[in-house]
């Protein structure tokens, strides 16, 4: 198959892009190498593959249509897996450009090349964080009822807004994902796991919000990987009970879904920091603080619509993937 990953320099996108070349893939990846985090990162995630014989890069922004066009044309993707945006929620609080250029403007851009192109598949990154605080447990797409409380976040609730006009307007096939909480070897540097294990190792204090009573559904990167890719070679049969009196007179039933995927086993954030600590063979002073703007104090993913579909079974222990991530990262940082 032919696939094109957004943000294949990313953490996501290189781990997919690593295993669809491992399974014969023709992967085109697009990336625009921004400072958000040490580039550095994601040059080494690159150099895993970047010579590979059925990989192809560009370096380029996703707001550049122009760039996306000539790309779709000379690559003619069969499946899209858009896994490139401004991530983070504090960020957003700082910088809602950078949200507005490359998760509005680039999804668009993304949109309109896989409706031109006729790409047969568009697989996108949505997030935990559209549920929004004090939502029943565990989070459901089906209770329908999102709060984005950060600007991040509501721009991940956009693009599944977006992609369903896209779906119904122009038949094209579009799966948003909602992803909670992503950990494992060569993990985002803004991300908790990566912030706790450079606290520890430094013995440094780590500042813990929500006074501790944080609790995530950690999901280990090579349970996700697993899932996108069920998710990518799946398309669905168009829903024939689709409402196409509302919202538009006419619209097709092309296929739409959202769903969750994550680990259905949240951890207490304490408990996660015990694990690192033991892992990392250390233990440091934890400073107690307020809940932080846009943050949410759980989360909590009901993924049996995913299972049902994909058969997406996450299978990795938190105790495992902390052990594999703290080995990678011991050997990453040239840590004894
Ligand atoms: P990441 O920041 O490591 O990867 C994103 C990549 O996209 C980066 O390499 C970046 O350089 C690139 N990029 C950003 N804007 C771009 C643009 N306009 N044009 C081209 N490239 C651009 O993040 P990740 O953790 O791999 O996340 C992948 C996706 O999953 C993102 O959409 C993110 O919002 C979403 N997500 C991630 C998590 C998580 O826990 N990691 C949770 C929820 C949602």
């Amino acid at each position: 198959m032919r696939v094109l990953v957004t943000g294949s320099a990313g953490f996501i996108g290189a781990a997919l892009t690593e295993r669809l070349l491992a399974r014969g893939d023709q992967v085109q990846g697009i990336d625009n190498h921004n400072d958000y985090y040490d580039p550095s990162l994601k040059e080494a995630r690159l150099a895993r593959f970047a010579n590979h014989p059925n990989y192809t890069h560009l370096r380029a922004d996703l707001a550049d249509a122009e760039a996306l066009n000539r790309l779709f044309r000379e690559f003619r993707p069969e499946r899209v897996a858009n896994l490139a945006a401004q991530a983070g929620v504090r960020y957003s609080l700082k910088n809602p450009q950078a949200y507005a250029q490359s998760n509005l403007v680039g999804f668009i851009n993304i949109l309109e090349a896989c409706r031109h192109h006729k790409v047969e598949h568009l697989v996108y990154a949505s997030s935990s964080s559209v549920y929004g605080a004090n939502r029943k447990l565990p989070f459901a797409v089906e209770d329908a009822v999102d709060h984005p409380v950060s600007l991040y976040a509501a721009s991940k609730k956009a693009n599944e807004l977006m992609a369903h006009t896209y779906s119904h307007l122009y038949d094209l096939p579009t799966t948003g994902l909602r992803f909670f909480t992503v950990y494992g070897p060569w993990g985002r540097p803004d991300m908790s796991p990566i912030l706790f294990a450079d606290r520890i190792v430094r013995g440094e204090p780590i500042d813990v919000f929500n006074y501790g009573n944080h609790s995530r559904d950690f999901t280990y990167i090579d349970d996700i990987v697993e899932g996108v890719i069920r998710t990518l070679d799946h398309v669905a049969e168009p829903d024939l009970n689709y409402d196409a009196t509302q919202p538009n007179p006419g619209a097709s039933n092309a296929p739409y879904r959202v769903y969750n995927i994550g680990n259905d086993q949240p951890v207490q954030l304490m408990h996660f920091i015990e694990l690192m600590e033991q892992s990392l063979g250390r233990t440091v002073e934890k400073r107690l603080l307020p809940m932080q703007p846009g943050d949410v104090p759980d989360t909590w993913a009901d993924v049996s619509a995913l299972r049902r579909d994909v058969g997406y079974t996450p299978n990795t222990s938190i105790e495992d993937g902390v052990a594999k991530f703290v080995k990678w990262y011991r050997e990453y940082h040239h840590i004894a």
